[in-house]
C-alpha cells in the first residue's frame, strides 16, 4: 500500500549497465531516506533523468525528454538530471532547462537526499566532483530486476580511447574491495537471485590491490547459491591467463564474452589509442575459444572513424567474417567535445553518408555472419533462465542461455527466474524460438 505522506520519486534511465545500477543505488538511498520509488513521472514530487553522454544523439534525446517530462511536473515538483550528461555538462544543463533544479554526477550520489531537499526549498544546486573512494557501500540498491542482478565492482576508466568519453565523466579506475563484492552477492543470493553480472568500465582490470579479476570470478562463483555469473565490459588486453583459466574453471561463469574490438584495422586501432592490434584482438579471442569450449563472442565496433579509408574498413568486415561474432552493436563514429578525436585533422572527417553506407554493409555481414551459426545450432539443447514476458504478447517469454542467446519459449510470468531445457527450434538471426523439453536444468551449482 502506498504511503501518501512520503514523497515520491520516478527515475528514468538512459544508457548502459553501469547507469542502470546508478539509478537502483539512488533509488535504494532516497527510499532510505524517505521517499517512495514510483513507475510512473505524473504528480512524482520528484523526477530523476540519469542520463548518458556516450553519442551526442543520447544527450539530444534527454534535452527533449526533460522537455515532455515538464508536463507531468506538479507545482512543487522538482526535476534533476545525473549520470554522464550531468558531469560533462554540469551548469549548462541548468542554463538549458530551467525547471531543472539539480545536477548530480556519478561521484555525487551521496548528497542525493540532501540536493533534494534543498531543490524542494527552491535551490538550483550541482554536483560535480569526483570521489576516487565512493563506491556507495552503504547504499542498499533497490533493484528493478527480480531475476539477475547488476553487481558494480569497479567504477571509472583509465583507458584513454580518443572517441571516448567515459573517462571525463567517470574519472579514473578504482576498484570495491573483494569481500564487499562477495557480501553483496550473498545478498541477492537470499533475495531469490541466481544469476550475477559484474559491471566496470574495463572490468577484467579489476584489482583491489590484493585481488585480481581471477580472483574475483572464483570468489563470485563460488557463492552458494549463485547459478550464473557474467560479466560487462573487459578490455581484450587485460585477459591475462589467470582470468581465462578462471573463467574455464569456475563451473557457473557464463560461456559468453562481450568483448569490444572497434575496427579491424590496426591503423584506425591506433588513432583509437584501442592499444592493441587487429592481430592481438584476434589472438585473445583465440585464447579465449581455446580455453573455453562453446564460447561466444559478442562485439561493438564504430565505423567512420576519423580516418579510416575503404581498405580500413574492409578490414573491419573481414575480421567479422573471420571471428565470427554471435552478435555485436555497431555505431557510426560521432565526434564528443572534450574527446581527443574531435581535435583530429579536419581532413581525415569520414563523410556521414559514406559511415552510412559502411554501417549499412557491415550490419548485413554482421546479420549473416551471426545467423549462419545461429542455424548450426539448431536442434541443440540449451539451459535457459527465464528473464522476462515477450514484448509481442503472446503467450511467450524470452529465456536466456549460458551463451547469452536470446530464446522465445511458450510460457507466463510463472516461469520468470525458473531455468529450463530447451531444443532450439527456429531463429530469426538473433533470437531463437525454442521447445520446453523439461522444466528442470542439469545446472552447475556453486558453493
Ligand atoms: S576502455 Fe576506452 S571505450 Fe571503454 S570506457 Fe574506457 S576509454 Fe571508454
Amino acid at each position: 500500500m502506498m504511503e501518501t505522506s512520503r514523497p515520491t520519486v520516478y527515475i528514468e534511465t538512459y544508457g548502459c549497465q553501469m547507469n542502470v545500477s546508478d539509478s537502483e543505488l539512488m533509488l535504494g538511498k532516497l527510499a532510505a531516506s524517505g521517499y517512495t520509488p514510483v513507475d510512473v513521472p505524473d504528480g512524482a514530487d520528484v523526477i530523476l533523468v540519469n542520463t548518458c553522454a556516450i553519442r551526442d544523439h543520447a544527450e539530444q534525446r534527454v534535452i527533449g525528454r526533460l522537455g515532455e517530462l515538464k508536463r507531468h511536473m506538479t507545482a512543487t515538483s522538482i526535476m534533476g538530471v545525473t549520470g554522464c550528461m550531468a558531469q560533462r555538462l554540469g551548469p549548462q544543463l541548468l542554463e538549458k532547462a530551467k525547471h531543472v533544479s539539480l545536477v548530480v554526477g556519478p561521484d555525487g550520489y551521496r548528497t542525493l537526499p540532501a540536493m533534494v531537499d534543498s531543490a524542494r526549498n527552491g535551490q538550483r544546486t550541482i554536483a560535480t566532483t569526483f570521489d576516487m573512494e565512493e563506491h556507495y557501500e552503504d547504499f542498499t540498491p533497490r533493484r528493478f530486476d527480480k531475476v539477475k542482478a547488476w553487481i558494480p565492482v569497479q567504477r571509472g576508466c583509465d583507458y584513454r580511447c580518443t572517441y571516448c568519453i567515459v573517462p571525463t565523466t567517470r574519472g579514473s579506475e578504482r576498484s570495491r574491495q573483494l569481500p564487499d563484492v562477495v557480501r553483496e552477492v550473498e545478498g541477492v543470493v537470499s533475495e531469490g537471485m541466481t544469476e550475477v553480472v559484474l559491471l566496470g568500465q574495463t572490468v577484467n582490470s579489476y584489482n583491489d590491490g590484493t585481488h585480481d579479476f581471477a580472483d574475483l570470478l572464483r570468489a563470485v562463483g563460488a557463492v552458494r547459491g549463485i547459478r550464473r555469473v557474467r560479466y560487462t565490459s573487459p578490455h581484450p588486453n587485460d585477459f591475462s591467463d589467470r582470468v581465462i583459466r578462471a573463467m574455464a574453471e569456475v563451473p557457473t561463469v557464463c560461456e559468453h564474452v562481450h568483448l569490444p574490438m572497434q575496427s579491424g584495422s590496426t591503423k584506425t586501432l591506433k588513432r583509437m589509442l584501442r592499444r592493441y592490434t587487429r592481430e592481438g584482438y584476434a589472438e585473445c579471442v583465440q585464447k579465449l575459444r581455446a580455453a573455453i569450449p562453446g564460447l561466444s563472442i559478442t562485439t561493438d565496433i564504430i565505423v567512420g572513424f576519423p580516418g579510416e579509408t575503404d581498405a580500413d574498413f574492409e578490414e573491419t568486415l573481414s575480421a567479422v567474417r573471420e571471428l565470427g561474432f554471435a552478435d555485436a552493436f555497431m555505431f557510426i563514429f560521432s565526434p564528443r567535445d572534450g574527446t581527443p578525436a574531435t581535435r583530429m585533422p579536419e581532413e581525415l572527417t569520414v563523410p556521414q553518408d559514406v559511415a552510412a553506407e559502411r554501417m549499412a554493409r557491415l550490419v548485413e555481414t554482421v546479420r549473416a555472419g551471426a545467423r549462419a551459426l545461429n542455424l548450426t545450432q539448431l536442434g541443440q539443447r540449451r539451459e535457459v533462465l527465464v528473464e522476462r514476458e515477450a514484448k509481442r504478447g503472446e503467450a511467450m517469454v524470452l529465456a536466456r542461455s549460458r551463451d547469452f542467446r536470446s530464446v522465445l519459449v511458450p510460457g507466463d510470468a510463472t516461469l520468470l527466474g525458473q531455468y529450463l531445457t530447451v531444443e532450439l527450434t527456429g531463429t530469426t538471426g538473433s533470437t531463437f524460438t525454442g521447445q520446453i523439453v523439461s522444466e528442470r536444468a542439469a545446472l552447475p551449482l556453486a558453493g
